[in-house]
């Protein structure tokens, strides 16, 4: 018995025109995907993709597991291919899905006959199976309404596809597909959530980090990585960008009032964030900030450092967001175990005792205007270094 995933799209069928494109892109992502695990036919039709294994290196829950993590998949479900007449349809069901039917009570029958050559319609195909499975597992029952498990029936051109119910994709637009950010990862819980999210909605994403050496350390830079790793099951690739602000900080400590660090700095960040955006064709800058969650997240602090950026907009995902619900995301995408790892970021250098939380950008302004803004962030990007990181697995 030859056995098939079949992929739901997401939202896809909103996008009009280019619903081509978003399609050719996420058959792309899939393939890519799903390459180490063997040789694949990947075929659309009627926004149904199937996934054909034609030599297949390893076991399909592999496969099926890589296809839960690439976006712009609603649900998918593996499937049985069997003879397009009723009785191979009535014993490739009863054994193919023998391990579901046996967990559950109730059920129904649902059938697709696309090859209308069929000899018996959809309403008779279902009716004569489910009657069949009936005889065959004195515990069902069936339920029209809300079944515990529906069997789907496809009767195409190629044969029969019998499956059960699909399993739910991570959803979202196929990755790549809407653009390019600049997002601000630091190590902690919720940039990586907003990188995530932003992924989800198709943004390729090009991730900057910054360092504070000797005050921060080269853990917390392999635990960026580390972060990044795992956020490639879903982005697959990502180039990281280190930059270190040291310096900055320390002149922003000699010359400015402490009341003030934290907000300086946090400009300074959105300001070389935009230069190295505009660089490198970014459409938008991501932050995980959200509102009032630490002293330069208030209104009043977001207006300072939103200013700082004048060419690009700056996205920020988490910004209604409460802290639990990001951090069941974390834990739901694999970052959040990283995350608590207990090593410094740049923006605990330093920390004003004090920190303004109803800032004036007037006052800020006037603090920051005591250095020398542009060739110190023109000095901070000549020493910035990259780097491309592969996926975890
Ligand atoms: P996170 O959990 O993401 O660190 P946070 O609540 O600790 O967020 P802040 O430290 O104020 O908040 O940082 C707010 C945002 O600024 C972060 O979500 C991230 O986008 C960016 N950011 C903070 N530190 C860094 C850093 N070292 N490098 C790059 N971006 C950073
Ligand atoms: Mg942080």
């Amino acid at each position: 018995m030859q056995e098939i995933i079949l992929i739901k799209i997401g939202e896809l069928f909103l996008k009009g025109a280019n619903k081509k494109d978003f399609e050719r892109k996420l058959i792309k992502n899939i393939k890519l995907k799903i390459n180490e695990f063997g040789d694949f036919k990947v075929e659309l039709s009627q926004s149904v993709i199937t996934v054909t294994p034609v030599n297949l290196k390893t076991v399909l829950e592999d496969v099926l597991e890589a296809i839960g993590d690439v976006f712009g998949i609603n649900s998918f479900s593996r499937a049985a291919l069997c003879n397009k007449d009723i009785k191979s349809i009535k014993s490739c069901s009863k054994v193919y899905l023998k391990d579901q039917i046996l967990k559950t009570r109730t059920f129904k029958v649902e059938t697709n006959r696309a090859d209308k050559s069929f000899p018996l319609s959809s309403y008779e195909i279902s009716a004569t199976l489910g009657e069949y499975l009936l005889n065959e597992f004195d515990h069902l029952k069936v339920d029209v309404h809300k079944p515990e498990l529906t069997i789907y029936v496809e009767i195409r051109k190629s044969g029969a596809y019998i499956r059960g119910n699909p399993i739910k994709g991570v959803g979202g637009l196929p990755a790549r597909s809407c653009g390019k950010v600049l997002s601000l990862i630091s190590g902690g819980i919720d940039s990586p959530v907003s990188s995530f999210l932003m992924a989800k909605r198709g943004a390729d994403v090009l991730a900057l980090h910054f360092t504070s050496p000797p005050y921060t350390s080269k853990r917390a830079e392999d635990k960026v990585i580390s972060l990044i790793k795992r956020l490639n099951r879903y982005l697959m690739s990502t180039r990281l960008i280190f930059i270190n602000i040291a310096q900055i900080q320390e002149k922003i400590k000699k010359h400015c009032k402490e009341e003030y660090f934290t907000l300086i700095m946090r400009r300074f960040m959105m300001k070389i964030a935009e230069k190295i955006a505009l660089e490198n064709n970014c459409g938008a800058i991501v932050t995980g900030e959200s509102l009032g969650q630490v002293a330069s997240q208030t209104l009043n602090a977001l207006i300072c450092t939103n200013v700082a950026c004048k060419h690009l907009p700056v996205l920020r995902p988490l910004i209604g967001m409460d802290k639990n619900d990001i951090i069941k995301i974390a834990e739901e995408i694999g970052t959040f175990s990283t995350s608590i790892l207990p090593y410094e970021d740049c923006c605990t250098v330093f920390t004003p005792k004090h920190p303004k939380t109803k800032p004036s950008l007037e006052y800020v302004l006037e603090e920051e205007n005591k250095l020398d803004c542009e060739s110190l962030i023109n000095t901070a990007i000549e020493g910035m270094c990259s780097m491309i990181i592969g996926s975890e697995r």
